[in-house]
């Protein structure tokens, strides 16, 4: 007979009781031994997320929205349980968190991000020091990210082909698994030692991004109660997104979902308008698939058990909804198996080197890349901001961005919107630079999902119909003749004739006074004559001409070819090509 275990749950982004491979692993370490049991569930308050990673206040009250709804389910479960959220990294916390609760088991639920894996593969080394037995399960995707690069003959997925052929080696997805029905007690939750205090922590600047302090606080909080903090006491912004976390809301969405048997069994994703808002044309459960208040196979499950029983055509892959969340595993897999490189171009054998607002121009003899500015850095520095502020010009665009900015989420053809046109279809910007910003403002932001589609729609990886650009104006148009969500998130336009909605500067004057809104500027004066008039700004550049150049660079950087682990990409010397 060994020892009673003494095992500490390690919540990450698995922020939910039900169908959790990994809390149901910890739970069955404890059930032979009953009372004599503990279990700690815990959140360790990474100074990664606090100082270091691109976090905006929406993200930053999802993620407390979740914790307290945990927390609260715990709570339900055992009256001596909720979250204890402790305020130091796990790197330096753990092996005196080991000492001090004579921890025999650490649990938690396996991550494929780049951060994540390198800060795990530490923990457990830890663990192992401290003669601590480490169980972890995956449970993030649909299968396991490396298994499913295994089966794909260890090369990234990037296709859905070779996910749905890969996972059928595997087998099916599983079904999700009973949610615990009671939690043993925790142990005694003194903590007898001092926090290790994040600016000693190599590597973390003590200002997040936003050149903000951040209050880091006691270990276990101002009451020492170790309370999910609030964000006030955070230092944070008040969030503006109407969307909120935790488990209970997801699943109530999900059922509310699933009782519209025809959408769920029909849904195209092409069909779904980027337009539509209040409500939004898609499901809105990438956030909870984020911070795992859902668990992506509860929602396959649901999905799939539907599309069976149909009694209509049901869609399918990869435009149906299962479809949808294979090509975030597909995303899953391409990371786990690029590890570090999957972020960048630079290193990154999958990913295309262009030289974005840089010299590129090809010599017609060699064919090679030649010192002539496409465009140069400055004016490409302007486009890039005026697109993160949504003051382009082109109203699609600057409502995208806004909303974007104060909701944390748009729909995903939006994403491509906006993507395609600070890239390869329009600002000729590096995707990268666009990826940060989604990273800060997404409530959903995920590093497979967000790097893997900026990827996409900058024709860096997984695909390459450069050419085909959406416009900012018909694209528009196409999904909203009236302009309705224009008129929503750029108000300023919002008494504008829908002839003029995506083109407003082609109003005439006069009907711009009549409508209120002037359009000149560069969108950083807001106000005309005194208050009289609104302001907009005009496009801030012809968009048919700046397309034509845009393709004509990625004509040209396609035929040099070279990817992002190219000897010239790595040493510079491409420039001189
Ligand atoms: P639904 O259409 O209802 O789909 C259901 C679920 O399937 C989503 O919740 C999501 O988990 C998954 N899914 C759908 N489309 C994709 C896709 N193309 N790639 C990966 N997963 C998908 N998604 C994120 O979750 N996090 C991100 O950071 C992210 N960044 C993106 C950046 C760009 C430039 C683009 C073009 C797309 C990005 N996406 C990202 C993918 C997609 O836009 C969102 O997952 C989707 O819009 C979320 O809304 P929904 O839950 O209503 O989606």
């Amino acid at each position: 007979a060994t020892s009673s275990p003494r095992v500490i749950y390690w919540f990450r982004t698995d922020l939910r009781l039900h169908d959790s491979p990994a809390l149901s692993t910890a739970l069955s370490l404890c059930k032979p031994h009953k009372s004599s049991a503990v279990l700690y569930p815990i959140w360790t308050w990474d100074p990664h997320y606090v100082y270091h990673a691109r976090v905006g206040p929406n993200r930053w009250q999802f993620l407390l929205d979740s914790q307290s709804d945990l927390s609260a389910s715990l709570t339900k479960l055992n009256p001596k349980q909720k979250l204890l959220v402790i305020r130091e990294a796990p790197q330096t916390l753990f092996p005196k968190l080991f000492r001090e609760w004579g921890i025999t088991h650490l649990c938690f639920e396996r991550d494929s991000d780049a951060y994540g894996k390198g800060r795990d593969d530490e923990v457990v080394k830890l663990a192992e020091k401290a003669g601590v037995e480490v169980v972890t399960e995956y449970g993030r995707t649909l299968w396991d990210s490396d298994a499913l690069v295994r089966e794909n003959g260890g090369k990234p997925t990037m296709s859905i082909t070779q996910v749905e052929k890969a996972g059928a080696k595997i087998g099916d997805v599983p079904r999700p698994i009973e949610v615990p029905k009671s939690l043993p007690d925790p142990g005694d939750t003194k903590l007898g030692f001092q926090m290790e205090k994040p600016g000693k922590i190599p590597d973390f600047n003590e200002k997040q991004r936003d050149g903000e302090d951040r209050s880091y606080g006691e270990l276990s909080g101002p009451k020492g109660d170790f309370a999910v903090p609030t964000m006030e006491e955070l230092g944070m912004k008040k969030a503006t997104t109407p969307h909120r976390g935790g488990e209970t809301i997801a699943l109530e969405m999900l059922d509310e979902l699933m009782k519209d048997v025809d959408y769920v069994a029909t849904f195209e994703k092409p069909k779904t308008a980027p337009t539509a808002f209040e409500p939004q044309a898609t499901t809105l459960l990438s956030p909870h698939l984020h911070f795992g208040t859902l668990s992506v196979r509860e929602f396959y499950w649901r999905t799939q058990d539907i599309v069976d029983k149909y009694k209509g055509t049901a869609s399918k892959p990869p435009t149906s909804l299962t479809g949808q969340l294979l090509f975030r595993d597909m995303y899953f897999g391409a990371q786990a198996s690029l590890a570090y490189a999957f972020g960048q171009t630079y290193n990154n054998p999958q990913c295309r080197f262009i030289p974005w607002h840089l010299p590129s121009e090809i010599d017609e003899k060699t064919g090679l890349v030649t010192g002539k500015y496409l465009v140069d850095s400055a004016e490409a520095e302007q486009y890039f901001i005026r697109w993160r502020e949504g003051r382009t010009g082109f109203p699609f665009i600057d409502a995208l961005m806004r909303q974007l900015k104060s909701e944390g989420w748009i729909h995903h053809l939006g994403r491509h919107m906006v993507a395609c046109f600070l890239t390869r279809g329009g600002c000729y910007v590096d995707w990268e630079r666009g990826a940060e910003v989604f990273e800060e403002w997404l409530i959903d932001h995920e590093a497979a999902c967000n790097i893997g589609n900026w990827q996409w729609l900058s024709c860096t990886a997984f695909y390459a119909q450069f050419y085909r650009c959406y416009s900012p104006v018909a694209f528009g148009q196409k999904w909203d003749k009236e302009g309705k969500f224009v008129r929503r998130f750029v108000p300023e336009l919002k008494d504008f004739d829908k002839k003029y909605i995506y083109e407003p500067h082609k109003a005439p004057v006069a009907d711009q006074k009549k409508w209120g809104c002037l359009i000149k500027g560069d969108g950083t004066e807001t106000e005309a004559d005194g208050g009289k008039f609104q302001m907009y700004p005009k496009p801030m550049f012809d968009f048919a001409e700046r397309r034509e150049i845009c393709i004509q660079g990625m004509k040209r950087a396609y035929s040099v070819g070279l990817y992002g682990n190219d000897e010239r990409v790595l040493n510079g010397t491409w420039r001189e090509l």
